[in-house]
């Protein structure tokens, strides 16, 4: 039985689900959910992350929590985490990257925050001699100073959606037309996690709400606060969510979110000012994924690369690096919000 059949089974014997219980369906089923099955990653993939464009984003990133370690009096043993590290290429840069920095490689012990089996086992391939610990959810995290980064999860967490009625919101539903997956609306019924955004919507105004969210930084700010630390989020989004963002991405083109369950990504777009308000830590200005890597030296670590290359391979490390950083391309799309403990310097790269 494919997913789609699953689920349209399911909604005519139970009735519609939401949009956050679609999405974890088609994310993680655990027999067809997209990241339990597909191989999503890299050039012939359904999409291209930063760190499998170029080498540059890993290095930069782990001489940033490199740094901070530093800054922070190099704690003897600490937690070196990543949420959602898809391929572990990402892992990879940062462990060769900081190889250079004495002391912190001995001190880390890597933590791998991962849903799906089968990229555990990609991650452990990527990552030889690593030995990372694996774990499901942010609230199993080792109670250590925590360095962490989390680039391309939060997009995957499952959201909510409402659209503003005249009062209150209908929540949009997945259900059932003609046999087929169609979106609907419930009734109109008081949100209290909505409280704040009845000021600036009107009716009719759609509204996501991701309730992962705050826990998964909850979690990983408890750490920070009470041992020390800091963590990179980073991912495409805006201050506050606005209007539908729910995307499906398959063969790196925009597909209809419901036409192929389990065979396509769905992201929607993150909202910072959410993170924000949860973090039981300090919290760094949003800052555009360009300016923070122009500001870790990007330019010059682009340089370096390029004096070893030429022809074609010249040309698509020059390519790759305007994708990161050009505003017209990831440059100012994506966004970084720095963790870090109240009353300590954020990461380098960020302010407040
Ligand atoms: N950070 C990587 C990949 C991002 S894709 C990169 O930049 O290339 C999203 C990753 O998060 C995948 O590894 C996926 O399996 C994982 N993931 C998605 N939802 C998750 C969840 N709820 N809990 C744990 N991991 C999850």
């Amino acid at each position: 039985m494919s997913l789609r059949e699953t689920l349209v089974a399911r909604i005519a014997a139970q009735g519609p689900m939401t949009v956050a219980e679609y999405m974890q369906e088609c994310l993680l089923h655990p027999t067809a959910g997209y990241y339990t099955t597909q191989e999503p990653f890299g050039t012939d993939g359904d999409f291209i992350t930063a760190p499998e464009i170029s080498q540059m984003f890993g290095e930069l990133i782990g001489l940033c929590l490199a740094q901070t370690w530093m800054d922070q009096g190099q704690p003897a043993s600490f937690t070196l985490a990543e949420a959602g590290p898809g391929r572990g290429t990402l892992m990879a840069d940062i462990l060769r990257a900081t190889g250079q920095v004495p002391g912190f490689g001995a001190a880390a012990q890597v933590v791998l925050i991962e849903a799906s089996e089968r990229l555990r086992q990609v991650q452990r391939e990527t990552l030889p001699g690593v030995e990372p610990i694996f774990i499901s959810a942010p609230d199993d995290l080792p109670d250590a100073p925590l360095y962490l980064v989390a680039n391309e999860f939060f997009d995957a967490l499952p959201v909510r959606q409402f659209q503003r009625g005249k009062h209150h919101w209908h929540e949009r539903m997945v259900g059932l037309s003609e046999n087929d997956l169609s979106f609907g609306l419930g009734p109109e019924t008081p949100q209290p996690a909505l409280a704040d955004r009845l000021a600036d919507t009107e009716s009719g105004n759609l509204v996501e709400y991701c309730p992962a969210a705050a826990p998964t930084v909850d979690a990983i700010g408890q750490r920070i606060t009470a041992h020390g630390g800091a963590a990179l989020i980073i991912d495409y989004g805006d201050w506050r969510s606005q209007g539908d963002t729910l995307q499906a991405l398959q063969d790196q083109k925009p597909a209809d979110p419901l036409a192929s369950p389990g065979k396509a990504d769905l992201t929607a777009h993150v909202d910072f000012e959410a993170l924000f308000a949860a973090a039981p830590c300090a919290c760094s200005k949003l800052t555009p994924q360009g300016v923070f890597l122009e500001r870790l030296g990007i330019t010059a670590r682009a340089q370096a690369l390029a004096a070893g290359l030429s022809g074609a391979a010249l040309e698509q490390h020059i390519a790759a690096h305007r994708r990161l950083t050009h505003p017209a391309e990831m440059g100012n799309l994506f966004k970084v919000l720095g963790l870090f403990p109240h009353g300590s310097s954020p990461p380098p790269g960020l302010d407040v």
